[in-house]
């Protein structure tokens, strides 16, 4: 299913409306993690290194839905863990779709030809495929052979049922330009659109090796759109972030422009860092120390250019500034020549490790909560 631009004017209008209401920071995307259990253990994630206690907890369907609404973002991205794992995950898109939200469901396909019949073709609704590249690089990528063969499996059974589907790439200091070019090729012959992101330096991702720091970056993407030229990939970002990747932009991150929430709570300041969290929405946006973050301000954000933290300043900027936009679209991204200046690292304040912290303190939320329930249904039994 093909909805070509029905997205993007929405999306588009929304943040028209926020500008014209003198709305500071305002969320695009709701990036919801509902579960960080997976049924992968790859490499560079750094979303499922959590006790089992906490990888067996779920956010409700109903939980989903109020975050849905009390965020407003036109958009949600279920990542994850693995959503598919999730019991009521067919719901709570049901739910979602229903309220009118545009639902991205990040999978890495290992259930979805078997969960399928879960979900109804929408054009709200888009499933999301982790692949990180060909066949031989991706099953390294996620540390098991064969995947590759089922995602590609399940999106062929998903387009062939009518549902739209994009994949998503993280992308490594070990997947050479030529490589990854090779793999845009085939997205385009099995019809997906594509969504790339340099990978967040996680500090829990096993593989602490192959991160990309920013000038590498740079040089990779610019060598991989250069090889593109003429072609016609299907990226399914803006161009002013692709021009960005390229080192043509020198863009600072807007981390309120895609909130997490996960069983946590409100995740503070970003999808990719949790260094605290919020009750409420209206919390997170309010008590967030937003200038503290960012590359520049912080050491974990050193070498981060992720889409999920730039992705929402070149929309931003799109909207404020129409022709930078139409050029990039019009010529391609330049892919030679001087770079936009860097940003300088000489004042960012030091990195503060509170994971152990914060996973202690849920595991003692999780044990009180666990008590209080036994005793009621003790007394419910009782009576
Ligand atoms: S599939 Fe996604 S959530 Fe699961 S381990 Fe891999 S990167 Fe992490
Ligand atoms: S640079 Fe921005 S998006 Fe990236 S980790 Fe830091 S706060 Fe998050």
């Amino acid at each position: 299913m093909e909805i070509p631009f029905f997205k993007e004017i929405k999306i588009g209008g929304y943040m028209l409306k926020q500008k014209l209401l003198g709305r500071k920071r305002f969320p695009l995307v709701l990036m919801l993690e509902p579960l960080f259990r997976c049924n992968l253990a790859c490499a560079g994630c750094g979303k499922i290194d959590y006790p089992d206690a906490i990888l067996n907890r779920r956010m409700t369907a109903q939980e989903c839905w109020d975050a849905a609404e009390e965020c407003g973002a036109p958009m949600v991205a279920i990542p994850g863990g693995e959503p598919l794992i999730h019991k009521e995950i067919g719901e709570i898109v049901k739910g979602l779709v229903a309220r009118k939200k545009f639902v991205s469901l990040c999978t890495n396909a290992l259930l979805l030809e078997k969960k399928l019949h879960l979900f109804e073709p929408s054009p709200y609704l888009f499933f999301s495929v982790h692949l990180d590249g060909l066949r031989d690089h991706h099953d390294k990528s996620v540390c098991q052979d064969g995947v590759f063969d089922r995602a590609v499996s399940a999106i062929k059974a998903a387009k062939a049922k009518g549902f739209t589907v994009n994949v998503n790439a993280t992308i490594f200091d070990n997947h050479p330009a030529e490589e990854i070019a090779k793999f845009l090729d085939f997205c385009n012959e099995i019809g997906v659109g594509v969504s790339l992101s340099p990978g967040y330096a996680y500090e829990r991702a096993p593989d602490q090796e192959h991160f990309l720091n920013r000038q590498n970056t740079k040089n990779l993407f610019r060598d991989v759109f250069a090889r593109g030229k003429g072609k016609k990939w299907n990226f399914i970002h803006s161009g002013l972030f692709l021009d960005f990747l390229a080192g043509n932009q020198s863009y600072e991150c807007t981390p309120w422009g895609m909130p997490a929430r996960n069983i946590f709570g409100w995740q503070k300041p970003c999808y990719l860092l949790g260094e605290g969290y919020a009750k409420t929405f209206k919390e997170l946006m309010d008590t967030t120390d937003w200038d503290t973050y960012g590359t520049g301000k912080y050491e974990k954000c050193a070498d981060c250019m992720a889409h999920c933290g730039y992705e929402p300043t070149a929309a931003l900027d799109a909207v404020k500034h129409p022709l930078r936009a139409m050029k990039v679209a019009l010529f391609g991204v330049k892919t030679s020549g001087p770079m936009a200046s860097e940003i300088d690292l000489s004042k960012q304040r030091p990195a503060q490790y509170i994971f152990a912290e914060q996973v202690q303190k849920k595991l003692s939320d999780i044990r009180r909560d666990e008590a209080a329930a036994a005793v009621q249904k003790k007394a419910s039994t009782a009576a």
